[in-house]
């Protein structure tokens, strides 16, 4: 059974209900839904931010370490204040102080694998976010193991992705990447291709809890801000996929026979 909406709640969300944005379902869908975004820095921050002033009843925000000097180029959940204190904390009090209809659950590291199996059982969607593969892959076991939406944002420079996987049936992070890429830790990025990553993650989230659109279901949506290009892939599922393999291929999606050739991206 689906929430109801209070007055405030229709007021506040009264310019995102109606034609071309969500239903009044849809709105109450939206909080009925519980998300886990993690990481919460330069993708995740404007991410888990843009569902918190959608009406996203319950967000999961993972990250560990404190926030640190060069962070401020583009994790706007934080502040000049909060330099020197641990991440995860000061970004959810920014979060509930931007909504009161939310709540924020705090996890002040990276998930493992038995965490974020368990988390992925708890949430409707999962917006991975990690810099590395590792925890990027990690995050995508855990959505297709609990068959969940997974949507992947990544950064590099000026250029960003995201995929948009349903968990089930569409192509997953290992099938673009079969192969783990080498992981540059101190990679260039720009805030703004950040929260741009961020917020289209975000949007793909709104529709998808919410009823609305049509999602990106199996693609990747790559941008370079650098030359000023945008491209659509549509992924291709790997048959010997070692997490999406086994099961069954996807229906009335048109699948291509190219590989994704984007530049690998970090977070
Ligand atoms: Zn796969």
């Amino acid at each position: 059974m689906l929430p109801t909406l209070s007055a405030d709640e229709r007021l506040r969300y009264d310019r995102q209900i109606g034609d071309g944005v969500l239903t009044d379902e849809g709105q109450r869908r939206l909080k009925g839904a519980t998300a886990l975004v993690t990481r919460v820095g330069g993708l995740g921050g404007p991410a888990a931010l843009a569902l918190a002033m959608a009406g996203v009843g319950r967000i999961i925000i993972a990250h560990g370490g404190d926030l640190e000097t060069p962070d401020l180029n583009r994790q706007l959940l934080g502040s000049e204040a909060g330099v020197g204190k641990p991440r995860a904390e000061q970004f959810a009090k920014h979060l509930r102080a931007m909504s009161r209809f939310v709540a924020v659950e705090v996890i002040d590291h990276e998930p493992d694998d038995a965490e974020a199996d368990a988390l992925a059982r708890r949430v409707a969607i999962i917006l991975s976010c990690p810099a590395d593969f590792e925890h990027r892959l990690r995050l995508n076991r855990a959505a297709h193991r609990a068959g969940i939406p997974f949507l992947d944002a990544a950064q590099w420079g000026m250029a960003g992705s995201l995929l948009v996987s349903d968990g089930r049936t569409t192509p997953c992070l290992a099938c673009a990447y079969p192969d783990v890429p080498p992981f540059e830790s101190h990679f260039p990025v720009v805030g703004a291709i950040a929260a741009t990553m961020g917020n289209l993650a975000a949007l793909e989230a709104i529709k998808i809890l919410g009823g609305a659109g049509r999602p990106m279901w199996g693609q990747m949506l790559v941008i370079d801000g650098f030359r000023g290009e945008t491209r659509h892939i549509r992924l291709t599922r790997r048959p010997a996929c070692a997490v999406c393999g086994g099961a069954p291929p996807a229906t009335g999606a048109k699948i291509s026979s190219s590989s994704p050739s984007t530049r690998v991206l970090g977070a």
